[in-house]
């Protein structure tokens, strides 16, 4: 597009008048929401921060934290190494190495021999979560993790599986429960039925 293109609509920054001018009126609109908090945590108690870690911190339950990766009743790694969620991340943070099921695993083809997740360059955005076909993979409500170094905070199926076994509880898998109308027949929609 060229910039006299008649299409284009220009829009004319705003003239202030001289209170906005000044700003202080802006400030003074600054110091009494400052003004509100403080009474809120004063006389009402609303404050915000906690003890931590002393008393910890629960995030809402659509939170974003750390991995795990989930286990069938077997207790065997829910994965079938499709590559389906390192293929949607946008981060490029997930190295999968995918081998052939053993015989008595007849209900997938593949498992992952080795499944690594950078957490540093995670930007916990969910889309290998939404990737998954089978709810192998989910990010869990932690959120205070540390490490001393870079190699301590990129996590192998072990340690992913491990978190599994500490968020479980707290954590159940979202996906476990069918939902009801799951079960109707699936309706094909008109524009797609010929
Ligand atoms: S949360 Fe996003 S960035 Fe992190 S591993 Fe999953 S897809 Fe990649
Ligand atoms: S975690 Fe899910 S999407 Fe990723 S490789 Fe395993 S089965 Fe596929």
């Amino acid at each position: 597009m060229q910039a006299d293109d008649p299409s284009l609509k220009r829009i004319e920054p705003p003239t202030l008048k001289w209170h906005e001018k000044v700003y202080v009126p802006t400030i003074i609109q600054g110091l009494a929401v400052t003004g509100r908090h403080i009474l809120g945590v004063a006389v009402a108690s609303k404050q915000v921060t906690v003890q931590y870690p002393e008393e910890q911190h629960v995030p809402s339950p659509n939170y974003r934290g750390v991995h795990r990766l989930n286990k069938d009743e077997q207790g065997r790694v829910k994965c079938v190494a499709c590559m389906l969620c390192a293929t949607a991340c946008p981060a490029h943070c997930i190295d999968i190495v995918g081998t052939t099921a053993p015989p008595e695993w007849p209900d997938r083809e593949k498992y992952p021999a080795s499944f690594v997740i950078d957490e540093l360059r995670c930007i916990y955005c969910g889309m290998c979560e939404e990737a998954c076909p089978v709810e192998a993979i989910e990010l869990t409500g932690l959120y205070d993790i540390t490490g001393l170094s870079r190699e301590e905070m990129i996590y192998d199926k072990a340690k992913l599986l491990s978190v599994y076994d500490v968020t479980r509880d707290a954590e159940p898998m979202r996906y476990t429960q069918v939902p009801a109308e799951a079960s109707a027949p699936t309706r094909i929609l008109p524009s797609l039925s010929h």
